[in-house]
């Protein structure tokens, strides 16, 4: 195991080949100081754009035949190679994203746990979803072909990851994963704010293909300061999807760009959100204090910097409400200042809480700092209708930063609910009765959010079949989706019908014998 950090070569990975950008060269930069880190990166150039999904594409009949057992081999020997990396990979994270390095530990665990969990959703096989109508040739008044529809791989992915989370939504993300899992081949454009890393993940990723005599045009890293280069490959003509991990401004430029394509594709970008946590009166009777240290717990995790990290706490008006508040905010205050992950993320922080200490109605209850090279917890207080006449308190502001929301009755909480935009998650609080009696909020809920928890906090998401990570635009652009688990795969495929095909020039999933023995659909009642 190295443990070493060995200065990153910055090259572009294009098919496994090392190749220099031509753009301006610039340093990663230490999240905390600002120093200059080991290695210059160049900016990829049009040509090597070009190169790289030119390449993908080629492999691209190959690389989705590669057998299952090489396949699974292939995503568990990516965790194997993630792992030799070792204490090295750790500290280069460390250096450019300021993450400790017992975060970064856990996050490296979860992204060998998903090259795993993908190994294992292509030996399992089910994901193709098969389904057979088998042939009614006596049918009246007319005869019913045999159909047989399967999903199938879409052709080159391209994958933008987020600068929170440099290991498991970064080059080796359920996006990066699943996209081979499916058979498609990927093109990273490499995070700036930790190419390094990068570099380190997309040589593990290389060695296990090499290992498992996969084409070399599966995979490519390629760097980009310039937003010019993500733009070229959304709009690449032979890309076939994105999937972007980010904010709502660069995921929406993306989709925008996919859009106007001569040819659109889609673009799966998740993004931010604000997360409301909904304290129902009789919850808050019977566990103020808890609901509080949770609260602060989840909205200052990683400083605040989580997709999850609830940005409102909305109850009605109450002395207990009003205890909460005071809870959150003394809890708040003495936690101390931290690093963000970069300079950026950092001066965006302080501009979005002065844009809301700017608003009338406002009321700031964490101590101001004049520190705005690191950032504390703060928290801000409005009555309902102050939230309701501001658009700019509905936007996510990135950071360790939250808005407590009063409301006269649970009748101006409802309203509120209704008038929210959409959200990856949304919290309730409350009593077993008090679920039951107000529905409702569940019901509005469901139409906003792609995750509601009861009882509990939104930071912290399971990797795992059932989880659902997206939801209505802005939290992303096609709320169906998720991109946290194995159904992240779905968005890298598409069905293709099979009619009155003999068997043996199916694909195996559907041959009569179902001979790779996966659950299928057949006449109506699931088989296998
Ligand atoms: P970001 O600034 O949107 O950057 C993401 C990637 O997009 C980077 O490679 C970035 O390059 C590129 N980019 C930015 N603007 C662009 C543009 N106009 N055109 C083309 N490319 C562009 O986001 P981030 O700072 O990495 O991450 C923080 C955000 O991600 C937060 O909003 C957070 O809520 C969200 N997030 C969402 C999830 C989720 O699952 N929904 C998970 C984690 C984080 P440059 O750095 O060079 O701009």
């Amino acid at each position: 195991m190295s443990n070493v950090a060995r200065e990153p070569h910055g090259a572009n990975l294009i098919a496994g080949e090392r190749v220099v950008g031509t753009g301006a060269s610039w340093h990663a930069i230490a999240a905390a100081g600002g120093a200059k880190l080991p290695g210059s990166f160049r900016d990829a150039d049009d040509d090597q754009i070009d190169r790289a999904l030119r390449l993908a594409d080629e492999s691209f009949d190959s690389f989705r035949a590669t057998p299952v057992a090489v396949l699974e081999k292939f995503l568990e020997q990516i965790a194997l190679e993630i792992e030799a990396l070792g204490d090295a990979l750790l500290q280069r994270a460390h250096e450019e994203t300021g993450l400790p390095l017992a975060r970064l530990t856990m996050e490296r665990g979860r992204t060998m746990a998903q090259a795993r969990m993908f190994a294992q959703v292509v030996r399992e096989g089910s994901w193709v979803d098969a389904v057979i109508d088998t042939a009614l040739p006596d049918r009246k008044p007319q005869p019913r072909p045999d159909i047989r529809r399967k999903l199938v791989p879409l052709g080159p992915v391209v994958v933008f990851g987020a600068s929170n989370f440099p290991l498991a939504i970064s080059v080796a993300s359920c996006d990066t994963l699943g996209a081979f899992a499916v058979g498609c081949p990927v093109v990273v454009k490499a995070h700036p704010s930790h190419a390094g890393t990068c570099e380190m993940i997309a040589e593990a990723i290389l060695s296990a293909g090499r290992a498992c005599g996969l084409p070399a045009g599966f995979f490519s890293l390629v760097h980009g300061k310039e937003h010019g280069v993500g733009l070229a490959l959304v709009r690449h003509p032979l890309t076939r999807a994105v999937a972007f991990t980010g904010s709502e401004k660069a995921g929406r430029a993306l989709f925008d760009a996919a859009a106007a394509r001569l040819e659109p594709i889609p673009v799966y970008a998740e993004m931010g959100s604000t997360n409301p946590i909904f304290v129902l009166p009789g919850a808050l009777a019977e566990r103020a204090e808890n609901i509080a240290e949770g609260f602060v717990q989840s909205m200052s995790l990683g400083v605040g910097q989580f997709c999850t990290q609830p940005g409102l706490l909305i109850g009605v008006r109450s002395p207990e409400f009003s205890k909460t508040a005071a809870s959150i905010t003394e809890k708040a205050a003495k936690i101390p200042a931290a690093t963000m992950l970069n300079a950026g993320i950092c001066a965006g922080f302080h501009e979005g809480v002065a844009k809301v200490r700017a608003i009338p109605g406002v009321q700031v209850l964490t101590p101001e700092t004049s520190e705005k090279s690191s950032a504390t917890p703060v928290v801000v207080k409005v009555g309902a209708r102050t939230f309701a006449a501001n658009e700019a308190l509905r936007h996510e502001v990135f950071g360790p930063f939250s808005i407590i929301i009063e409301c006269d009755d649970l009748a101006e909480m409802l309203a509120l609910a209704r008038n929210l935009n959409g959200q990856l998650t949304a919290t309730i609080h409350a009593t077993a009765a008090e679920l039951q009696e107000h529905a409702t909020l569940v019901r509005i809920l469901e139409r906003k959010a792609g995750r509601i928890v009861f009882n509990g906090f939104p930071t912290g998401v399971e990797v795992c079949a059932a989880m659902h990570h997206g939801g209505p635009y802005p939290a992303s652009t096609h709320s169906f989706f998720n991109s946290i688990g194995s159904s992240s795969l779905l968005r890298f495929v598409r069905p293709v019908a099979y009619q009155s095909f003999p068997d043996a020039a199916l694909p195996l999933e559907l041959q009569a014998s179902n001979p790779r023995g996966i659950v299928r659909r057949v006449d109506g009642r699931v088989d296998k």
